[in-house]
């Protein structure tokens, strides 16, 4: 059984990263998908309320786990008996971060691959921070979000 972990912040999840697990579970027999956090340094969500979004923007994909973790992901994919995990790219400008970042873990745990996923152009350039930076400015960010995701900003203006 092929299980791939798809790590990141997700504060809050978006149509691209979405777009991301989807393939993923087309390539792998379980995907979990793990909001990494650190009790020292707070998103804007916090983790409880990320989780609960995850959850509700990913009914209906049966292959998919929810969980949250701190510490390395090479340690918790370890733990999780996963062999990959999934990045996404957007532009260019990710690309060094999540090379270092790739390399780092491969030379931490040889054993555990990182595999580079791509969105539908549509979504290719969502990220979290600009959600927040359009919700944060009363923009309409209903095309770039789950449902669940935008009553939950909804209910905060
Ligand atoms: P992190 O803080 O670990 O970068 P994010 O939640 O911002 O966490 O992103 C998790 C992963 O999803 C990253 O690999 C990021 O590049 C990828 N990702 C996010 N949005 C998109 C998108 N629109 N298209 C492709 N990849 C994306």
């Amino acid at each position: 059984m092929k299980i791939a972990i798809y790590p990141g912040s997700f504060d809050p999840i978006t149509k691209g990263h979405l777009d991301i697990l989807n393939t993923a579970t087309l390539i792998f027999d379980k995907v979990i998908i793990a909001v990494a956090h650190n009790s020292e340094k707070h998103g804007f969500l916090p983790v409880e309320t990320r989780l609960k979004l995850i959850q509700e923007s990913v009914k209906g994909l049966e292959n998919v786990e929810v969980d949250a973790f701190e510490g390395l992901t090479i340690n918790y994919a370890r733990e999780k008996g996963a062999s990959v995990l999934i990045r996404g790219l957007r532009a260019v400008s990710d690309f060094e971060y999540e090379m270092q970042l790739s390399q780092a873990n491969s030379s931490l745990a040889p054993e555990i691959k990182t595999v580079f996923l791509t969105t539908k152009p549509k979504y290719n350039f969502i990220s979290s921070s600009t959600i927040k930076e359009i919700f944060l400015n009363n923009g309409d960010i209903s095309k770039f979000v789950s449902e669940p995701v935008f009553d939950y900003f909804s209910n905060l203006q």
